[in-house]
């Protein structure tokens, strides 16, 4: 594995989609559980607030991308090569064709009721052959954790998709990777609700531009104020750095 660059003290590895996806897919079939985060500016700035999320991606993570605009920029900015962006949904789709071709099973976890079930059926759809091999939808209590656990290790799934938003997500992963079975462990925030169709994804353009932020925020007012840390990430990087 390459030497992460570092962004405002959090560990980045600085590879492209492709090379990603090889390396998913090479600890799989060795047996080895990989844990993996794609890190955008807003969990960089998390990190800054929060010491355990940041021990989360920067120790216990075996693979943090660089997600997002955002995230690029700042590495090339900080004068590292970036190739390119490795965004958590494109990544997730890329593994989900690849477990089509490769016979890998997923797990689903995570969203509101429904939407895991609705997002399996589209990627029957658009990955034929792929094998869903369960959901649970994302709303639990603690009493409900250890059920959920063996539901997921009773499926036989490879790769577990969960989607219970950063750094929620990030955090249950961690607290209960050592019971967990399957051999990648990602978080996809709002991912089932794009495979969906419940949440539309920037078009391709703005994609381009760097501009899904701004999608983002027009399509969900609400995410104001948790935007605001992406000027503060980009403050922060540009006076303060690595
Ligand atoms: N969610 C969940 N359980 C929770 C909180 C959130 O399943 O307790 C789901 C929510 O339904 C949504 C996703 O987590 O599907 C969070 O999406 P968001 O776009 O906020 O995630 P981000 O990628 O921005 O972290």
């Amino acid at each position: 594995m390459i030497e992460p660059i570092k962004i405002l003290g959090v560990p980045v590895h600085a590879l492209t989609m492709q090379e990603s996806v090889e390396y998913l897919e090479g600890r799989l079939q060795a047996g080895e559980q990989t844990f993996v985060v794609t890190a955008n500016a807003e969990i960089i700035m998390m990190c800054q607030q929060d010491a355990s999320y940041n021990k989360i991606i920067s120790e216990d993570a075996q693979l943090v991308l660089p997600d997002g605009a955002g995230a690029v920029w700042a590495g090339r900015h900080l004068g590292y090569k970036v190739p390119e962006r490795v965004a958590g949904f494109d990544l997730y789709c890329n593994l989900l064709a690849a477990a089509a071709q490769k016979g890998y099973k997923s797990y689903f976890f995570g969203g509101a009721p429904g939407v895991a079930e609705a997002a399996k059926a589209k990627a029957e759809e658009l990955y034929p052959g792929v094998q869903v091999v369960g959901c649970h939808n994302g709303y639990f209590t603690e009493a409900e954790v250890p059920e959920i656990i063996a539901a997921i290790n009773a499926s036989g799934a490879d790769m577990l998709f969960v989607a219970l938003g950063a750094p929620k997500q990030e955090k249950w992963l961690v607290e209960h990777r050592e019971q967990l079975k399957p051999r990648i462990l990602m978080g996809i925030g709002g991912s089932f609700d794009v495979l969906a169709g419940k949440m539309e994804r920037a078009p391709k353009w703005m994609q381009e531009a760097s501009l899904e932020w701004a999608f983002r925020l027009y399509k969900q007012p609400s995410r104001f104020m948790r935007m605001m840390a992406l000027p503060k990430f980009v403050l922060k990087v540009m006076f303060s750095g690595k």
